[in-house]
């Protein structure tokens, strides 16, 4: 490899890198909304456009439901970014968190229906905290 091939490929990681911890960054922000128990993150991001959402607890009762339901943060992150016109899911990247009550990070693997939805979409790349 040529120095000028490295030093592109070494700006290319460090854009990789910093996008990355920018999405970290979002998703601990926005798992503090959080008003379940486990509090948990997720940003999805294709380019400079990112798309966060947090899992919540519905205590009201929903027209079309008949108990309290939750939704996962992966699934509002999938729900958001639906709506925006042509965003590529394929080349997209999604960042799931797990916070405790000191902002560290703790294991989230997503379920499997958020597991079903990663694969419909067909996100290209996943990042969990572990
Ligand atoms: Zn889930």
């Amino acid at each position: 490899m040529s120095g000028i091939n490295l030093l592109i490929f070494f700006n290319y990681f460090n854009l990789f890198f910093m996008k990355i911890t920018k999405a970290i960054t979002i998703a601990k922000k926005a798992a503090l909304n959080s008003n379940a128990k486990f509090r948990v993150g997720a940003v999805l991001f294709f380019n400079d456009t990112y798309v966060f959402g947090f899992n919540r607890n519905f205590n009201v009762k929903h027209v079309n439901r008949q108990k309290p339901f939750s939704i996962h943060a992966e699934e509002m992150c999938i729900i958001k970014a639906n709506r925006i016109m042509n965003f590529d899911f394929e080349n997209s990247t999604l960042v799931i968190v797990r916070i405790n009550k000191k902002s560290d990070l703790l294991l989230c693997t997503p379920c499997k229906y958020c597991q079903g939805m990663i694969h419909k979409f067909g996100i290209g790349t996943i990042y969990f905290s572990v």
